[in-house]
């Protein structure tokens, strides 16, 4: 793990030493401890800090006005929030946080365990990569993209979506990556977006789309059969002609339409959306399966999603990820999933980090996980490992995972 500077702010000696040890223990780097709200402002002006734990019960300073503060001067970007009183005012003082621009890596009730610290640690490096990752816009220029598709640079990861009963292969999701001999790895958030914005978003899509049918070719030549996810841009949607050419490219390759799932996200079905609604339509007519994609991140009511011939519904991260210990997300997430089932739609939970997470969609009855705890994306002949060797292996650990929990 990189080196982190952390914060923990706490007036209860006990309390403050106790998450500063189990910092330390996990090799975090450098910890300080606060007394109450105003030293922690202190030190918070004195020195860049990764991530602060927060109580909330403190005197002077609580730990709200303390976060507000902390977000409202940038501060610090990542907080822990703790306190002893009941987990969904934890939770809400939580999204009051986010809300004010702070990432909140997680909000635990005291004493904090060692898994929570864990998982929050986890995620802290998560969002550094991703943010660091995506820091360097603007610097692809419209040939780069011309010579990453043509010298074949461009490629696709996937990554399984498994049923949440029984963890089944159901299908995967074709994520393009792109090693670029000079920049290194270069994310498909940024390069999908330079894409769109110099027009050559269909030729990326094309080509990717190949490959992916090439690929599906080849897995069903090797008896392995399960469907294929693959991400449309928005902007493809106004294309008039890209439900004929999705479908040519398809059967070119023999390959059913109702084998492949087509991902948009929930912004497209937004606002003025009749092209977008016209092309969907036509794919579904094709035959084709339609996901919308990051639902919970946009603005899409009940009555746009029943007008879109949708077949399912992946739930974004942002609603699974740490629903076990954040009940109003739990809410959210309990009747969505309710309203896409109303509607007929398969539910599909992304991000799925921790087993505790997992148990509650299962509990929930959504139909598939996706999400580092099973797998990451990866190439095409990882994923044959993988499923020869790798998922019955994680099929038995969630197996023990479970008896042992039903033995407790
Ligand atoms: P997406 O479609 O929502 O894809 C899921 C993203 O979440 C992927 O990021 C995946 O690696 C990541 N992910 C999966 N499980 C977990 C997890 O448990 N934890 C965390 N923290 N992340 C997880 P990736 O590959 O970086 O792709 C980012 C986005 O770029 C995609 O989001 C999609 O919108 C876009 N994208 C990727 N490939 C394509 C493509 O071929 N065409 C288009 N139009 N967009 C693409
Ligand atoms: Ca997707
Ligand atoms: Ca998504």
């Amino acid at each position: 793990m990189n080196k982190l500077n952390v914060l923990v702010v706490d007036d209860s000696n006990v309390q403050r030493n106790h998450v500063m040890n189990m910092c330390l223990e996990q090799g975090v780097g450098n910890v300080i401890g606060a007394i109450n709200g105003v030293d922690a402002i202190d030190k918070l002006l004195e020195d860049k800090f990764d991530l602060v734990f927060i109580d909330l019960e403190m005197p002077i300073m609580d730990g709200v006005e303390l976060s507000r503060k902390i977000a409202k001067n940038k501060l610090a970007n990542s907080v822990i929030i703790l306190s002893s009183k009941d987990p969904s005012l934890i939770s809400s003082i939580g999204t009051m946080a986010e809300s004010d621009g702070l990432t909140v890596l997680g909000t635990f009730k005291k004493p904090m365990q060692i898994s929570d610290l864990e998982n929050s640690l986890n995620r802290l490096t998560t969002h550094k990569n991703t943010n660091e990752s995506h820091k360097i816009y603007n610097r692809l220029e419209a040939d780069d993209l011309i010579k990453g598709i043509k010298e074949k640079q461009i490629t696709l990861f996937y990554q399984p979506k498994l049923t949440c009963k029984g963890l089944l292969l159901k299908g995967v999701e074709a994520l393009a990556r792109w090693d670029h001999p000079t920049l290194g790895f270069v994310s498909p958030v940024e390069f999908i977006t330079a894409a769109e914005e110099f027009g050559v978003i269909s030729e990326l899509t094309h080509y990717l789309f190949d490959i992916a049918l090439k690929q599906k070719v080849q897995w069903r030549d090797h008896g392995i059969n399960f469907h294929l996810a693959f991400n449309l841009s928005p902007l493809s949607l106004a294309d008039d002609n890209l439900a004929n050419n999705i479908s040519t490219q398809v059967e070119r390759h023999k390959i059913e339409p109702k084998e492949i799932v087509l991902e948009v996200t929930e912004n497209a079905i937004c606002g003025e959306i009749s092209t977008a609604i016209e092309t969907l339509a036509k794919l579904r007519l094709k035959g084709f399966k339609l996901a919308i994609d990051d639902y919970g991140t946009g603005f899409a009511n009940a009555q746009q999603l029943s007008r879109v011939p949708a077949t399912e519904l992946k739930l974004d991260r942002i609603l699974v990820d740490n629903v076990a210990t954040r009940p109003q997300q739990l809410a959210i997430l309990r009747s969505t999933v309710n309203l896409a089932k109303d509607l007929g739609l398969t539910t599909v939970a992304e991000g799925v980090e921790n087993f505790d997470d997992f148990k509650l969609l299962l509990k929930l009855n959504v139909d598939l996980v996706q999400g580092y705890y099973f797998a990451k994306p990866m190439d095409a002949k990882k994923l044959v490992h993988w499923l020869q060797v790798d998922l019955a292996k994680i099929r038995h650990d969630l197996h023990e995972k479970q008896s042992q929990e039903s033995d407790n």
